[in-house]
């Protein structure tokens, strides 16, 4: 895996400096667009994770007590060096993802979101007082931080997945140690400039690049008290079980297979609209992109018209210019996946609407492209629709009634996000009520919530009880302590008994 020596080295962040010294390994960041390798990035090893976290850890009392407003204070000017620097990050992500420029700017204004809510923190780690629990006895709680926390991240928010994390963490008066995805690392980078540029002292904001073994490491280290990862399923099991076998606390968001259920009574360009949007925007490459329409009763035909006639509009080239729509997809191997499914689905007699795999893009012969791919008559159990190809591939599976569309939704494994398109109001009220997904749209194709709610799925999309960033994200990064006082002159003397509200 040894680079050539001209390319540029992403390297990590601790304790407010760069490290970019002589790694053992490297891995490749590709220009996706043109098909080659375009940077290497350091591969953390134990000492490197090591030194990461002790700089959190010495970083941690001082800055956890700092007093709120000042702490509020950073998070501010964080957030103001956030939006001046959005198109940059815009094309930062947009050349190592490949997502067009625009898209990836879209990512700051969320993330936006997340700081805005994360900066009333001074509100959001109040307590709560009972006053006279007995006589002259008062109970109270405080949130405190957990200490050091660690964000393991995806390839396909390389920006604002980790705002997610690090965001409310840090409000809260943890430190934080990042491991961001070896694919598009440089956006982290930026992100540790600017918080340093905010004000945040030195150790309380590190990143270290790296694959498994940075992530193992991590997940092992007795200094780390939280782990928060969003990736996929297989992955997020694993962290999860291996982190709370260390006694961490642990959020594991996971993959998706997201269904948007079509009324025959919706507006069927609208609908059309937004599974095109979804399924591929960011080249299918979004945890709530829309991958199975399920078309009810006699809306099949129409819709599945609709759709194609959008597919033949999309301009698909390289993410750095702004007048496309839908830029390649990451690497070659996952082309190489996608590529595999279309195959499979082909094979397992799904009809194959639109085919991906025959797109060419002038100048780009050699890009991670593949086309915008439809499928008709989709069954569960083929694979193409059991599986997350995490690419543009939009299945169409067919039900005779609302009753049929969420049993087919509701035996799915994953249950990240889901979207109904109606008139109905009584139809859309079952669906939101009955469907067992985490985050549900109702003629909103990508029910992402805002920031002052939190973000979640069910079942195989999330191991953890709390959702990220948020209030659950507050509670999550902060234990409680519940305090029992007593001040009175007398003393209540010497019972043996249970204490008791008397
Ligand atoms: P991934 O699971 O391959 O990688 C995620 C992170 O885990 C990376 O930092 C990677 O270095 C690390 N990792 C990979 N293999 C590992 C291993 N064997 N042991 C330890 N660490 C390992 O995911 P990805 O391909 O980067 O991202 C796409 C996936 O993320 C999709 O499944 C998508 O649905 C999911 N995702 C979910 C959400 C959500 O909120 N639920 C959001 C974004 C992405």
């Amino acid at each position: 895996m040894e680079a050539p020596a001209r390319l540029r080295s992403v390297g990590h962040f601790i304790g407010g400096k760069p490290v970019d010294d002589d790694a053992a390994r490297y891995g490749d960041i590709y220009d996706p667009a043109r098909g080659h390798v375009q940077a290497r990035v350091a591969f953390a090893d134990n000492a490197t994770i090591n030194a990461a976290v002790d700089a959190a850890t010495q970083a941690f009392p001082k800055w956890s007590r700092l007093p709120l407003g000042r702490r509020a204070e950073v998070l501010l000017a964080f957030r103001e060096l956030l939006k001046q620097h959005a198109d940059e990050f815009g094309r930062i992500v947009s050349s190592e993802h490949g997502k067009i420029v625009t898209d990836a700017a879209g990512e700051v204004v969320r993330a936006l979101e997340v700081v805005d809510f994360a900066c009333g923190l001074p509100h959001l780690l109040k307590g709560e007082l009972s006053e006279g629990v007995s006589t002259n006895v008062d109970t109270y709680s405080i949130r405190q931080a957990v200490g050091v926390c660690a964000g393991i991240t995806p390839f396909n928010f390389p920006m604002m997945v980790p705002v997610w994390m690090f965001a409310p963490a840090i409000a809260a008066g943890n430190t934080f140690v990042l491991k961001p995805s070896e694919r598009d690392p440089s956006a982290s980078l930026l992100m540790a400039k600017l918080w340093q540029e905010a004000g945040l002292p030195d150790g309380v904001f590190n990143v270290v690049q790296g694959d498994k073994v940075a992530v193992d490491a991590l997940l092992d280290h007795p200094g780390v008290a939280a782990i928060s990862f969003v990736g996929s399923t297989p992955i997020a099991r694993y962290i999860y079980e291996r982190a709370a076998r260390n006694g961490k606390r642990v959020q594991a968001l996971g993959g998706a297979k997201n269904h948007l259920v079509v009324m025959p009574d919706a507006d069927l360009d609208a609908a059309a609209d937004a599974l095109v949007s979804s399924a591929y925007g960011s080249a299918g490459q979004r945890c709530m992109a829309i991958s199975a329409s399920v078309s009810v009763g006699d809306s099949a035909e129409p819709l599945l018209e609709r759709i194609l006639a959008r597919i033949k509009k999309l301009k698909i080239g390289a993410g750095h210019d702004a007048g496309n729509d839908m830029g390649p997809v990451v690497t070659p191997a996952a082309r190489d996946r996608i590529l595999g499914y279309i195959e499979t689905g082909v094979k397992e007699g799904a009809s194959l609407l639109a085919d991906g795999r025959t797109l060419r893009v002038s100048g780009y012969e050699d890009g991670f492209f593949i086309g915008p791919t439809l499928f008709d008559k989709t069954s569960t159990s083929m694979r193409i629709y059991r599986d997350e190809i995490f690419g543009p591939v939009l299945v169409n599976l067919r039900a005779k009634s609302l009753d049929e569309a969420i049993a087919i939704v509701n035996g799915n494994p994953y249950g990240n996000g889901t979207s109904i398109f109606t008139r109905s109001g009584a139809a859309a009220r079952a669906y939101q009520s009955e469907i067992q997904v985490g985050m549900v749209g109702i003629n909103i194709p990508i029910p992402v919530p805002v920031g002052y709610y939190s973000f979640g799925g069910w079942k195989a999309s999330l191991f953890g009880d709390l959702h990220i960033y948020g209030p659950d994200g507050f509670r999550f990064y902060t234990r409680s302590k519940v305090i029992t006082t007593r001040w009175h002159e007398s003393n209540a003397g010497m019972n043996l008994g249970f204490p008791t509200h008397k």
